[in-house]
C-alpha cells in the first residue's frame, strides 16, 4: 500500500533535503551588524541600504532582507531584476534599489512592482519610458554617474543629455528622478586617489543635475569600505553589503571586529568516514598529499560544487575534533580529506570551515587568504546544494 504524500512538494523531494552540510545564517548578527551601521552613518543623518543581490552575498535574500528592515534599513538593493521582484514576492514592500539592466528589462515588471530602476543610458531611459506608458503609471528612476568606476553608469560627458531626457521624460509624467548616484572603485584602499577624484566628479555631476531640476530623494556613493572609513562619503544613503554580513570590507582595513561587526555563515559538514591509513598513502585527486606516517583521515563531504574553492586544495583551514586542520590535497567536487594525525574524530563528528571565530573555527577571511580571493567571494558562492539555516528569525 503506497503511502499518503504528507506535504505538496514533489515526491523526488526528500523530506530532509540534504543533512549532511548546512550554512547556519545568525540573523540577530546580521540585525545588529545593521545596527552598528545605522549608528555609524548616523552623525552624518545618512540611512541605510541593505544589499541583498546574489542571494544577500549567499545568506538568503528574503529572510536577510527581512532582518535587515527589522534593523532599520529603509531600502534594498540588488543587482538583477529577478532578485528585486522576487523580493515584491515575498511580499516586502520596503523601497528597493535595481541596477543591472540589459534590454527588454522586464522593465514593464519593475514599473508595477514600484522597483527603483537604475539609468545608466538613454537606451535604458526609452524602455523605462515605453514600460510606464504601458503600465499607466510613472517609474521612479535613479540615474547613475560613472564618476570613475569604468563600469555601469553615465560618464560626465553623457551627462547633460540624459539628465535632459530625464527631466523631459518627467515634466510628461512618465518618471520621476528619485535617485542620484555613483559606485566607488577603489573605496577598500584608503588614501588610493581615484577616492578624492571620484567625490569631486560626483559633488560637480550632482550639482549640474540639481541645477538643472532634478529633485532626488537619495543621493548615495558609499558602499561597504566607503561606509565603514569615509563619512564625506556618505550623503543620504550608504548602499553596505559585506559589512551587514559580518565581513570586513579588505583585511587592511580591519577585522569585523574592529568595526563592530560579527559574521553572520558557518559553513559546517558531518564528517562522512574515518579510517585508519598505512604510511605511503597518497590522498585525493593527482596525489599531491601522501600520508607521512600511520595516521587517521576524516572525509569532508563538501567541495567546488558547494562552493569550497579547488584553489585551497592543500590549504584551506578546517576546524574538527578540537583543532585545526588543513586540507590535505586537492579539493574535489563534492569532498575533501583531513589528516588527522593522531588524533579521531567519529563519522557525523561536525567540520567548521568557517563562522564568526568564537570557538576557534576558521573565518571566511582565512578562506578567502588561503583561496587567493576576497571573503566576498568564499560566501557568495557557497552552492545551492548547501542547505541555508536561518537561525533568531525572530528577535
Ligand atoms: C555590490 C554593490 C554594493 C555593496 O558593496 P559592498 O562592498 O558589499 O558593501 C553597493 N553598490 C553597488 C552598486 C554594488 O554593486
Amino acid at each position: 500500500m503506497s503511502e499518503t504524500p504528507q506535504r505538496s512538494r514533489a515526491t523526488h523531494e526528500p523530506e530532509r533535503p540534504d543533512n549532511r552540510a548546512r550554512a547556519e545564517i545568525d540573523l540577530a548578527a546580521l540585525r545588529a551588524n545593521v545596527r552598528a551601521l545605522r549608528a555609524r552613518v548616523a552623525p552624518s543623518g545618512a540611512r541605510v541600504m541593505g544589499v541583498v543581490k546574489a542571494d544577500a552575498y549567499g545568506h538568503g535574500a528574503v529572510p536577510c532582507a527581512r532582518a535587515a528592515l527589522d534593523a532599520g534599513a529603509a531600502w534594498l538593493g540588488t543587482a538583477t531584476p529577478y532578485e528585486a521582484l522576487a523580493l515584491r514576492a515575498a511580499g516586502i514592500d520596503a523601497p528597493v534599489l535595481c541596477w543591472l539592466w540589459t534590454p527588454g528589462g522586464p522593465f514593464r515588471a519593475a514599473v508595477d512592482a514600484d522597483v527603483d530602476i537604475a539609468v545608466s543610458g538613454l537606451w535604458a531611459l526609452d524602455e523605462v519610458v515605453a514600460a510606464a506608458r504601458a503600465a499607466g503609471r510613472p517609474a521612479r528612476i535613479q540615474l547613475k554617474a560613472d564618476t570613475g568606476l569604468g563600469r555601469n553608469g553615465c560618464l560626465a560627458g553623457d551627462w547633460p543629455r540624459l539628465v535632459g531626457e530625464a527631466l523631459k521624460a518627467q515634466a510628461d509624467g512618465d518618471v520621476r528622478v528619485t535617485g542620484l548616484w555613483s559606485h566607488f572603485a577603489c573605496a577598500d584602499e584608503p588614501g588610493h586617489p581615484s577616492i578624492d577624484a571620484q567625490l569631486t566628479r560626483f559633488h560637480e555631476m550632482l550639482e549640474y543635475a540639481e541645477k538643472a531640476g532634478v529633485e532626488p530623494e537619495v543621493r548615495h556613493m558609499a558602499n561597504s569600505p566607503a561606509t565603514l572609513t569615509l563619512p564625506e562619503t556618505h550623503f543620504d544613503l550608504v548602499r553596505t553589503g559585506v559589512a551587514m554580513y559580518g565581513i570586513s570590507p579588505s583585511p587592511e582595513l580591519g577585522t569585523p571586529a574592529d568595526f563592530g561587526l560579527r559574521p553572520v555563515m558557518r559553513l559546517s559538514a558531518d564528517v562522512a568516514s574515518v579510517k585508519q591509513a598505512p604510511q605511503g598513502l597518497g590522498i585525493s585527486y593527482g596525489h599531491h598529499y601522501v600520508t607521512d606516517r600511520e595516521t587517521t583521515l576524516a572525509l569532508v563531504p563538501l567541495g567546488y560544487a558547494d562552493g569550497v574553492p579547488r584553489h585551497a586544495s592543500g590549504r584551506g583551514p578546517v576546524l574538527l575534533g578540537g583543532a585545526v586542520r588543513t586540507v590535505a590535497g586537492r579539493v574535489a567536487m563534492d569532498q575533501f580529506v583531513l589528516d588527522l594525525g593522531d588524533d579521531t574524530v567519529e563519522p557525523g563528528a561536525r567540520a567548521v570551515l568557517f563562522g564568526p571565530g568564537d570557538d576557534g573555527e576558521p573565518t571566511a577571511e582565512d578562506w578567502a587568504r588561503a583561496a587567493g580571493t576576497i571573503a566576498y567571494e568564499i560566501v557568495t558562492r557557497v552552492g545551492a546544494r548547501v542547505p541555508r539555516v536561518h537561525l533568531h528569525e525572530r528577535g
